[in-house]
C-alpha cells in the first residue's frame, strides 16, 4: 500500500451562479483547476510535479491536504482516507501533514514573533505550551539554521531565504510525516534556492520525510526528485522514475520542457523546442487532448478525443495519441 495514494482528484472552482451572472445574464462559469488526478508517493520518496505557472499544481497540492475541498476523488494518506475525516479528524492528521508555501512573506502573519508563528502548531495540536513549547520551538528554529535570539523578531527583520527557514520550521515543528513543498524556492535569489533546497534534503533524512515537491524548474525536479508527475491544465500528462522520465521523456509536453534546458555536456544536442501560445484556459478547456493547440504533433484524432494513459516502462507512464511512433520532437525539431 502506497503512502499516499491520489485517486481521480478533481478540484474545480467556481460554478454558482453569483448575482452579476443574474444581472449580466452570463453562465455562471468554472474553473476546471485540476482534472481526475491519480498517483501515488511511497514513504520516503519525492515526487515531483512539474508543470508551467497555472496548470493546477498549487491546487492540486491543497486538494490532496483538503486546504481546498477536492471537488471529487480523493487521497489516501497512510491507510486513511481523507475524503472520510470530520472536521476534528483532519485537524489531527494535519499534524502530520504540512505545506511549505512559496512566498514566505506572504504566509508568515507580519504581527507575530517568529517564536509564535514557529510555535503555533505546537498549541493548535496539543503538543506542548509554555517553556516546553519555546524549547522545542527553539530547537527546530536553530536547527533551520537561524539563532535562537532571533526568536522574538517579526518576520520582515528577516531576508527571503530566512523567512522560508521561518516557513520551513513552521511545517516541521509538529513533526510531520509528509510535507507538500508549493514551489518552495521558486521566490528566492539562485544562490540562496541552492541552500534551502540542502536544507529540505538534510531534514527529509533526519525526520524520515516524505515529499510532494512542486515546482517549475525541471532542473530542481530533475535533481531532487526520485519520480516526477508532469502536469498541463489540470491533468498528468506523463509520470514516471525520474532518471527514465527526463533522460526519455515520452509526452511532447515533457520534451519541450526538457529541451528548454541547456545540455551543458552537449550543447549542440537536441532542438530547442518553443511551445506557442499560452496556456489555454481551464475555463473552457480544448477538445480531446488538451495539448493539441500547443503539440506540433497534432493529428485529426487529438483534437477529437482524449488520449488514455498508457504504460511506456517500468512504472512510467503519459498520454499521448503518438506514443507508439516514439517521436521526440526535441530530436527532430518538429517545432
Ligand atoms: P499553479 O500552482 O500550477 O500555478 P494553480 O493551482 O494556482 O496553478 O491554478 C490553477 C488554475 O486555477 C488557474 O487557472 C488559476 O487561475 C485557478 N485558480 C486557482 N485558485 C483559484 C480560486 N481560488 N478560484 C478560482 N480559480 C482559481
Ligand atoms: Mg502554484
Amino acid at each position: 500500500m502506497s503512502f499516499l495514494k491520489v485517486e481521480n482528484l478533481s478540484k474545480h472552482y467556481g460554478g454558482q451562479r453569483r448575482l452579476a451572472d443574474w444581472v449580466t445574464g452570463n453562465k455562471p462559469f468554472t474553473v476546471r483547476a485540476v482534472n481526475n488526478v491519480s498517483l501515488t508517493v511511497e514513504k520516503g520518496e519525492i515526487l515531483g510535479l512539474i508543470g508551467e505557472s497555472g496548470c493546477g499544481k498549487s491546487t492540486l497540492g491543497r486538494a490532496i491536504l483538503r486546504l481546498h475541498e477536492p471537488t471529487s476523488g480523493r487521497a489516501i494518506f497512510d491507510g486513511t482516507d481523507l475524503s472520510t475525516l470530520d472536521a476534528p479528524a483532519l485537524k489531527a492528521m494535519r499534524r502530520r501533514m504540512q505545506i511549505i508555501f512559496q512566498d514566505p512573506y506572504a504566509s508568515l502573519n507580519p504581527r507575530r514573533t517568529v517564536a509564535e508563528i514557529v510555535g503555533l502548531p505546537l498549541q493548535l495540536h496539543g503538543i506542548a505550551s509554555g517553556e516546553e513549547a519555546r524549547a522545542i520551538t527553539a530547537k527546530i528554529i536553530e536547527r533551520v539554521g537561524l539563532k535562537p535570539n532571533q526568536m522574538d523578531r517579526y518576520p520582515h527583520q528577516f531576508s527571503g531565504g530566512q523567512r522560508q527557514r521561518i516557513g520551513i520550521a513552521r511545517a516541521l515543528v509538529s513533526n510531520p510525516e509528509f510535507i507538500v513543498c508549493d514551489e518552495p524556492v521558486s521566490a528566492l535569489d539562485v544562490s540562496i534556492q541552492a541552500q534551502i533546497i540542502a536544507l529540505l534534503q538534510e531534514l527529509k533524512q533526519e525526520m524520515g520525510l516524505t515529499y510532494l515537491f512542486i515546482s517549475h524548474d525541471i532542473s530542481v525536479i530533475g535533481y531532487l526528485s526520485d519520480k516526477v508527475a508532469v502536469m498541463y491544465l489540470g491533468e498528468i500528462v506523463e509520470m514516471g522514475p525520474v532518471d527514465a522520465v527526463l533522460a526519455r521523456p515520452r509526452h511532447p509536453y515533457t520534451q519541450s520542457l526538457m529541451s528548454a534546458v541547456p545540455d551543458i555536456d552537449n550543447p549542440g544536442k537536441g532542438a530547442r523546442v518553443r511551445l506557442t501560445g499560452d496556456l489555454p484556459s481551464p475555463v473552457l478547456p480544448p477538445s480531446g487532448c488538451k495539448f493539441h493547440t500547443r503539440c506540433p504533433l497534432a493529428i485529426d484524432i487529438c483534437r477529437r478525443t482524449a488520449p488514455v494513459t498508457e504504460t511506456v516502462g517500468p512504472g512510467h507512464q503519459a498520454a499521448c495519441h503518438r506514443l507508439a511512433e516514439g517521436i521526440d520532437i526535441s530530436q527532430t525539431g518538429a517545432a
